[in-house]
């Protein structure tokens, strides 16, 4: 009976349980497999990693503080979680801990076309951040990021590539992704972020890496001008699906991952 998880500091507003279980079920692999919410505080983290293997966990999410701790603890990295620096996805099998990035190809698997030459702002400099401009650069876009501590932009493009932009037009750019947590707690985009809420435009793609109940204030504003928009549900059923793939060799049913999603 295989388990798996998404470990988390908080964890019980997650979606992952109720996407993944419904894709198991679909698959016809809830009577062996489930997936469950698992709280852990840092200090708890790498005990409860190494533990997982002998309570019969096959894999894990790792979510919100562990992101770059999951690096550190596990044995073997994919190149992309070397290279963000982050894992989302920990895999355990014969007694190692391997560990992957499945955000920056969510990211990609959630745009509605390749991002191959466009030029592409990113705002944050965090974890989501650091995913979406190492997937964005990868497919070829041009990048530039801002961040509201402009050290951090610096310090990340120094790293991954990218151009720090101090101050943005956000009307030159066709793809504008906001990878910062502006708008979780009700934070006004407009207010914190370099963008006008009549700033967006047809032909403009918006992502929000960000979501709730209802559509984003940001993505409201980008879709009543005509640009195409992407949520951040989109971007978790995507980057689950490819978590799922990993840990049981089968392809997700995304229609039912983003049912259950949803609210
Ligand atoms: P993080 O590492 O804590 O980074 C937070 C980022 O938000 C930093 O760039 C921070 O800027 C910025 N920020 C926070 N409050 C701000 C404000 N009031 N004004 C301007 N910037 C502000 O978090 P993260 O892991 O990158 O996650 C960021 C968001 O993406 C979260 O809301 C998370 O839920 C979401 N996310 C979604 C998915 C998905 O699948 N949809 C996946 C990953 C993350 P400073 O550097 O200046 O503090």
């Amino acid at each position: 009976m295989p388990r798996l998880a998404v470990l988390g500091y908080p964890v019980a507003h997650s979606r992952s349980p109720a996407m993944q279980n419904a894709a198991l079920a679909e698959l016809g692999l809830a009577e062996g497999w489930s997936y469950e919410a698992i709280e852990v505080a840092p200090d708890g983290f790498e005990p409860l990693m190494r533990a997982m293997a002998a309570e019969g966990f096959a894999g894990a999410n790792v979510t919100v503080p562990h992101k770059e701790a999951a690096i550190a603890v596990a044995d073997e990295l994919s190149g992309t979680a070397r290279e963000i620096g982050a894992a989302n996805t920990l895999c355990f099998a014969g007694g190692e801990i391997r560990a992957d990035n499945t955000d920056a190809q969510g990211l990609l698997d959630a745009l509605p076309s390749s991002p191959r030459g466009a030029a592409a702002l990113v705002l944050g400099a965090g974890g989501a951040a650091r995913a979406v401009v190492w997937a964005l650069l990868r497919e070829g876009a041009e990048v530039g990021v801002w961040n509201r501590t402009e050290l951090r932009s610096r310090n990340l493009c120094a790293e991954l590539g990218g151009q720090p932009v101090a101050v943005p037009d956000p009307t030159v750019f066709e793809l504008i992704v906001n990878s910062t947590a502006v708008g979780l707690h009700g934070e006004d985009p407009f207010d914190e972020l370099p963008l006008e809420a009549g700033g967006f435009a047809a032909g403009q793609t918006v992502v929000d890496m960000v979501y709730g109940d209802e559509q984003t204030r940001l993505l409201a504003a980008a879709q009543a001008a005509g640009a195409t928009v992407v949520d951040g549900i989109e971007v978790l059923v995507r980057q689950g699906a490819l978590s799922l793939r990993i840990w049981t060799g089968r392809e997700a049913p995304l229609e039912t991952m983003r049912a259950a999603a949803r609210p």
